[in-house]
């Protein structure tokens, strides 16, 4: 797996900040498959966790409100020939999933690596006959020394 170019972050922070806020959330109703922003939802549970238990649809709503629907052949994950609707199924709660959690995977992933920017010593590593880093202190051969592997990532980054 490679780390995504800044080009591809570019533009997937591009796409996010054109499609509608999240959270965005799934609904598997009798065959009918839709991701809804969660804020056109309305009388909502949430249990404990916060996770959505209860909701009711809207009967008037924006496009904006309704952002994917899809009508499968099965009402319940894993009926039987239902592989197909399966996928629609997991495909619309990736949708939601990536719209919920990206934003935020982005900014944790600035957020380390501006930490690994900080904390990396561009100087080079040395190591002794077991492999163990002598300037950094570091006294393991497997993983390396965190200084390398941090300088290896933040060269990524640039690339
Ligand atoms: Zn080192």
């Amino acid at each position: 797996m490679t780390a995504p170019t800044a080009d591809q972050l570019d533009e997937l922070r591009e796409l996010l900040d054109r499609l509608p806020a999240g959270p965005w959330h799934t609904t598997d109703c009798e065959g009918r498959i839709e991701v809804w922003q969660e804020s056109a939802l309305t009388r909502v549970t949430r249990d404990e966790h916060g996770e959505i238990t209860g909701y009711s649809t809207p009967s008037a709503y924006l496009a904006s409100h309704l952002l994917y629907e899809r009508y499968v052949d099965t009402w319940d994950r894993g009926e039987r020939d239902g592989e197909d609707d399966d996928l629609r199924r997991d495909i619309a709660e990736l949708l939601a999933a990536a719209r919920n959690v990206l934003p935020g995977l982005l900014a944790e992933m600035e957020r380390v690596r501006a930490l690994a920017r900080d904390l990396t010593d561009p100087g080079e590593c040395r190591y002794d006959h077991h492999g163990h880093c002598q300037p950094h202190g570091w006294t393991q051969a497997e993983p390396r020394c965190p200084h390398a592997r941090a300088r290896e990532l933040l060269r990524e980054e640039t690339a």
